[in-house]
């Protein structure tokens, strides 16, 4: 059955902001642009790539953070325009609502949020879909649907039933995305060597099947415990899987110049992290714990999510967040990053990074001129 493609958020608008907002932060205030919150280290999987499963061995839910202390987080933040809200499954969380409406609603005035999950659980993220987007009109809220392949291939990696669990619930969040400007519904696919054989495959079945057009993927990350799913990926397969990336953005472009020039930044991130994933430094100038911030589910505040690095916990410091972000620890980790051409393949701060580096236009503005060339 074909479905009538889905509204496109503001993306000129946002950004813009989000341009601006970096040039503020790097020549003035010095805050950072994207905030990762867990909010838990609970989750009912075990994913053999979770790069979190140190965690959710540890996790224990008398250490999250509860509601009143998110309040207390969010009147001291400053404003992010970017938001991830992840886990674990965050929607093990029963007041996941309340907490991305703090981040909403007081100081931190967070109007992108970003939520990934694993998709069990149909009716609570529905709900939290219609609570959230409802009175706000100006919110774009991204919920990512992990999908590892089609069918049998996915629940090989999530569990028996997982499939069918995750359609239900991108068929339940379907009608919302088909009539609220705000709402996207982002699959996003783990490529890992137990994977890098069927994303084509994958991504046809979203495109095609579903017709849902926002796709994604994350290289599997070396902290995993399973060895099995690290091992070096096929880099030729994961940059053919990059252009399949590019091509779903250009297609969803189509007239567009603007989005078609922006959508030349993926094959720019996904090179930049092919050549790290292979040992190969193409970018500097890190971001990590200057442009971005993570915050853990007990309250820690660290600059990214690769190293076991902590400006310290929020907890401590009765949720000042400016105590730890400007503090002798956090300059020291800025140093370190800058002396040592720190390098990595997590896409957030590869793609931070990139958009405050005027070097990479060039190389966008070079394949935005092919692409005018074909006639796009
Ligand atoms: S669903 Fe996510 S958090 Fe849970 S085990 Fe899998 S990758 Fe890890
Ligand atoms: S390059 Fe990677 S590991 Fe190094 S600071 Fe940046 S995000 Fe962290």
């Amino acid at each position: 059955m074909d479905r009538p493609t889905p509204h496109e958020p503001p993306l000129a608008e946002y950004a813009l902001r989000y341009a601006k907002e970096g040039i503020e932060s790097r020549v003035l205030t010095r805050k950072p642009l994207f905030l990762t919150v867990f909010v838990t280290a609970r989750c009912g999987l075990s994913c053999g790539h979770c790069f979190y499963r140190d965690e959710l061995l540890a996790g224990n839910v008398k250490d999250e953070l509860t509601l009143d202390e998110y309040d207390r987080m969010t009147r001291r933040l400053p404003r992010f325009p970017k938001l991830i809200i992840t886990g674990g499954e965050p929607f093990l969380r029963t007041d996941l609502v309340e907490i991305a409406e703090k981040f909403y609603e007081n100081q931190s005035q967070a109007r992108q949020i970003t939520i990934p999950t694993a998709g069990a659980h149909t009716d609570r993220i529905v709900d939290l879909a219609e609570r959230l987007l409802g009175p706000r009109p100006d919110l774009i809220l991204e919920l990512q649907l992990s999908i590892d392949g089609v069918g049998d291939k996915h629940d090989q990696i999530r569990g028996k039933g997982s499939f069918e669990k995750l359609m239900r619930t991108h068929d339940a969040l379907r009608p919302l995305q088909d009539r609220n400007h705000g709402l996207r519904i982002r699959f996003n696919y783990t490529f890992s060597r137990q994977t890098q054989d069927h994303f084509e495959e994958t991504w046809r079945f979203v495109r095609d099947e579903l017709k849902n057009p926002h796709f994604d993927m994350v290289l599997v990350r070396r902290k995993t415990i399973d060895e099995a799913y690290w091992g070096e990926v096929d880099v030729e397969k994961y940059r053919k899987a990059s252009a399949l990336l590019q091509q779903m953005e250009l297609e969803k472009a189509g007239e567009d110049r603007f989005r078609r020039a922006l959508a030349q930044r993926v094959r720019v991130e996904r090179e930049i992290i092919a050549e790290h994933s292979q040992g190969r430094r193409k970018m500097t100038g890190c971001m990590a714990g200057t442009l971005t911030a993570i915050i853990g589910e007990t309250g820690e505040l660290r600059p990214c999510e690769v190293l076991d690095e902590s400006f310290g916990n929020l907890r401590a410091v009765d949720f000042d967040f400016d105590a730890l972000w400007r503090s002798g620890e956090a300059e020291r980790f800025r140093r370190w990053v800058k002396e040592t051409g720190c390098f990595c393949t997590f896409e957030t701060c590869v793609r931070t990074t990139m958009s405050f580096q005027p070097r990479w236009y060039g190389s966008m503005a070079a394949g935005f001129a092919k692409d005018l060339l074909r006639g796009g």
